[in-house]
C-alpha cells in the first residue's frame, strides 16, 4: 500500500484566495483592510524568516501588515506597554508575537496581555478556554490548518473522516498538541493524548485510525506502530545532517516506513508547515469581522 499524499501547498493556495476575496468585500464595507501587527523581539534568525514570510503573505491577501522590531534587550513593561498600544489601535485587528521570546520575557504575560479579540495566534487563556469548552474562537494556526486538512481529504480517503475516528496526538504543547486534541474532541473523535511520559507509544499508535505527531524528534513514529490504513498528520519540522554534510528537513514521522501502511500521510516539507500561515491570514480576517460585527 502506498498512502495518498496530503499535500499542503494546494489546499493553503485555496484558504489564501478566498481569504483575499472576503478582504475584498472587508474593504468595500469598511473602507480600510484588516491589520495584523506582528511584533519580534531580537534577531533569531529564523524567526526574523517567519516574520517576513508572514508579511508578504498577508499583504498578498490584501491585508495591512505591520511588523515591528525591537531590541533583543527590551525590557518586558516596554514589550507590555506596546502591546496596551496595539490593544487601543482601532486599526490592529490582529496581533502576533514571535516566539521565542528572548529568556528575561516571561511569554505567559505577554500572550495574556494581548487582547483576546485580536489574538490571532489563538494562545490567550481566554482562546484556548472557549477551545475547551468547544466554544468557536480564535484557535492555535497549525492546529487549525491539521483539522482543515483532514477536512479537505475525506472525500479521497474515507478515513480522514474525524467523527467517530479513534485520534491520537503525540506531544501537549499549549501551541500545537493541546489544542489538537480539543479540536478533534469537539469534531466527535475519540481523542487520546501522548507525550514524553506515555509508556507505551507503539501500542497507541497500533490503536488509532489518526495519528497527529507533534514532538519535535525527527523521525519518531515508525511505520511499523501504525494500524494499517492509519490517517497521519505530521506537524514535526527537524533539520537532520545527510551523509553529504548537507542538511534536510524530515518531520516527526519516518516517512518511507509510514507511507507504506497509511492510507494518507502529509509530507515534510510541504505539508501542514505551509497551513499554519493560511490560518493565520484566516484568523486574522476572521478577527477583523468579528471586531467590527460582520460575517462575509
Ligand atoms: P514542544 O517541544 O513544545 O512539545 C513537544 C511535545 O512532544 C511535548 O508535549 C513532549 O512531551 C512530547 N514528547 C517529547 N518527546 C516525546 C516522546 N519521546 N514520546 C512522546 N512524546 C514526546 O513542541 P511543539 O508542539 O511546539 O512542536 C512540535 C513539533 O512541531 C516540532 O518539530 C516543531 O518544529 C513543529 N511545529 C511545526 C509547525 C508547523 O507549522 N508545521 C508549527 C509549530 C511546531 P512532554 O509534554 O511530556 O514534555
Amino acid at each position: 500500500m502506498t498512502a495518498t499524499l496530503i499535500e499542503g501547498k494546494p489546499i493553503a493556495l485555496d484558504i489564501r484566495a478566498e481569504v483575499a476575496a472576503k478582504v475584498a468585500l472587508f474593504q468595500a464595507k469598511l473602507g480600510r483592510a484588516p491589520g495584523l501587527t506582528v511584533v519580534l523581539v531580537g534577531e533569531d534568525p529564523a524567526s526574523q524568516v517567519y516574520v517576513r514570510n508572514k508579511g508578504v503573505l498577508t499583504r498578498e491577501a490584501g491585508m495591512v501588515s505591520d511588523e515591528i522590531k525591537l531590541p533583543a534587550d527590551t525590557a518586558q513593561s516596554d514589550l507590555l506597554a506596546l502591546l496596551g498600544k496595539l490593544n487601543a489601535d482601532p486599526l490592529v485587528d490582529g496581533i502576533l508575537v514571535q516566539m521565542p521570546l528572548p529568556p528575561h520575557i516571561d511569554s505567559q504575560a505577554v500572550v495574556a496581555a494581548i487582547d483576546p479579540a485580536k489574538d490571532v495566534d489563538g494562545l490567550h487563556p481566554v482562546n484556548a478556554g472557549y477551545l475547551a469548552q468547544g466554544i468557536e474562537a480564535l484557535v492555535p494556526c497549525t492546529p487549525k490548518g491539521c483539522m482543515i486538512m483532514l477536512e479537505r481529504i475525506k472525500a479521497q480517503v474515507p478515513k480522514a473522516e474525524v467523527a467517530g475516528a479513534s485520534a491520537l496526538v503525540i506531544g501537549r504543547s499549549i501551541l500545537v498538541g493541546r489544542p489538537m486534541g480539543a479540536l478533534l474532541l469537539s469534531a466527535n473523535a475519540t481523542v487520546t493524548m501522548a507525550h514524553s511520559r506515555s509508556r507505551d507509544l507503539p501500542a497507541l499508535c497500533a490503536e488509532a485510525d489518526i495519528v497527529v505527531a507533534a514532538v519535535g524528534k525527527p523521525e519518531m513514529v515508525r511505520g511499523e506502530w501504525l494500524k494499517r490504513g492509519a490517517v497521519v498528520i505530521d506537524v514535526g519540522i527537524n533539520r537532520i545532517a545527510k551523509e553529504d554534510g548537507k542538511t534536510k528537513l524530515v518531520g516527526d514521522v519516518h516517512f518511507a516506513s509510514a507511507v507504506e501502511v497509511a492510507s494518507a500521510i502529509t509530507p515534510v516539507p510541504g505539508g501542514v508547515g505551509l497551513m499554519t500561515t493560511a490560518c493565520l491570514l484566516q484568523n486574522t480576517l476572521d478577527a477583523a469581522c468579528a471586531r467590527a460585527r460582520i460575517k462575509l
